[in-house]
């Protein structure tokens, strides 16, 4: 063998051993390896988490240790914390008697012991920021992603209802956190814990069931495009569920897994026997006087004598109607979308867009299914998929049609 065959003979051997190892790592990934990009964080982040807005005071507790910080500045250290009142100061905020130079400041709990605001507690810190103008404050909680979810499931799902379906709303309530919390990097809160994001109640609201479905899926969300998907969901879509750019106006979100699609599980007969969703949410019937809705336009500034009908426009696949036309007795129809619809006689009176009309002498009667905007997970469907012994994974990609499905974060941080 000459030298120079001697070479290239011991080169392809590199190159076989190197190609051989690159195709085992590649053979030995897995489907739920974490993704590592800047869009995804690799460890829960921490929510900023308005739990109180402008108040003009707010009561806080805390059975052990607590710092009051400022940044990272320790401005007062508590060996406890007695109920005390927080008030908005001249020069910044007065807790208790104690005055701090400062608009913001962390009450951190430095051992066990929860804090509590207004008699509800709440794992992690609470920030009371003091609002420009002086004379209100806010108070957010500074939570893991984690910690906050479990104050979360009990809040938007009935923590008695089968563990896929509290799995499932877990995944779906995690994606959007994750998802507000890059949108509002900068705003001084990521999230408001009333129905404009996810009701939370902190830890007042934990229980068992939803801990456990919150553990069993720790890191796992849906994205799309590179980005956590915004992961809407409402109690009951009425057979079908609609997309969020018209039903909520975000141009933006017209994506494959929010454009909607069948939904029969929310249809009482797909129910396990005496849990079926009840007909004051799948299939309802309301009738709104013609004076009262005459009432209701004039308020918003319409010249109106008297209603005679009124009809849905622009119905989508899933029966929603985008817009709502009234007729009047003198002049011309006012349209409306069905939100300002919804919003003008009242979201508990008329609980969806999926609506039929039809006029009596005195009133407008209504027929409507589902309850809530229609978008993304339909909660009464999911808990008919779990019910009929689908697990999480199927029921979001049900709902989420080609989302994604990673985990970020699996093990527990070290405490
Ligand atoms: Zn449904």
């Amino acid at each position: 063998m000459s030298q120079r065959t001697a070479h290239v003979g011991a080169a392809l051997c590199v190159a076989i051993v190197f190609s051989v190892s690159l195709l085992s790592c590649f053979w030995e990934r897995k489907p739920d390896i974490p993704r590592r990009s800047h869009e995804f964080p690799d460890s829960p982040p921490l929510l900023r988490v308005c739990v109180l807005e402008a108040a003009e005071k707010c009561e806080v507790r805390c059975d052990g240790p607590v710092a009051v910080l400022n940044g990272p500045t320790v401005l007062a250290k508590w060996r406890r914390l007695p109920k005390l009142t927080v008030r908005p100061a001249a020069s910044g905020l007065a807790v208790g008697n104690r005055q701090f130079e400062a608009v913001r400041i962390d009450l951190e709990p430095l051992g066990e012991p929860l804090i509590e605001l207004n008699g509800k507690q709440y794992r992690g810190a609470m920030r009371i920021a003091r609002r420009t103008g002086g004379r209100e404050l806010d108070a957010i909680n500074l939570v893991d992603v984690e910690s906050y979810l479990l104050g979360v499931g009990g809040c938007e799902m009935s923590p008695n209802w089968p563990a896929a379906a509290l799995e499932a709303q877990a995944i779906a309530a995690r994606s959007y956190a994750l998802r507000q919390w890059k949108r509002r990097r900068r705003s001084h809160f990521d999230l408001r814990a009333t129905q404009s994001d996810q009701v939370y109640g902190g830890a007042s609201r934990e229980s068992r069931k939803v801990t456990n479905a919150v553990e069993q899926t720790r890191g796992v969300v849906l994205a799309y495009g590179g980005l956590p998907l915004m992961a809407y969901y409402s109690a009951c879509c009425g057979g079908h569920t609609t997309g969020a750019a018209v039903a909520l106006g975000e141009r933006t979100m017209d994506i494959p897994p929010l454009r909607g699609c069948p939904c029969n599980f929310c249809n009482p007969a797909m129910h396990v026997a005496g849990t079926a969703t009840p007909d004051s949410i799948y299939h309802w019937r309301v009738a709104v006087p013609k004076a009262e809705l005459a009432a209701g336009l004039r308020e918003l500034d319409y010249v109106v004598d008297a209603v005679t009908s009124v009809r849905g426009l622009e119905r989508d696949a899933s029966g929603r109607s985008a817009k709502i036309e009234i007729e009047l007795k003198t002049g011309g129809p006012i349209v409306m979308t069905s939100r300002d619809f919804r919003r003008m006689v009242g979201f508990r009176k008329v609980k969806s867009t999926k609506l039929t009309f039809s006029s009596s002498e005195d009133a407008i009667e209504i027929e409507g299914y589902g309850w809530g905007h229609g978008v993304g997970l339909c909660q009464w469907g999911a808990k008919g998929m779990a019910d009929a012994g689908h697990d999480w994974m199927s029921i979001l990609q049900h709902y989420y049609p080609q989302a994604e499905i990673l985990r970020l974060w699996k093990d527990r941080p070290v405490d």
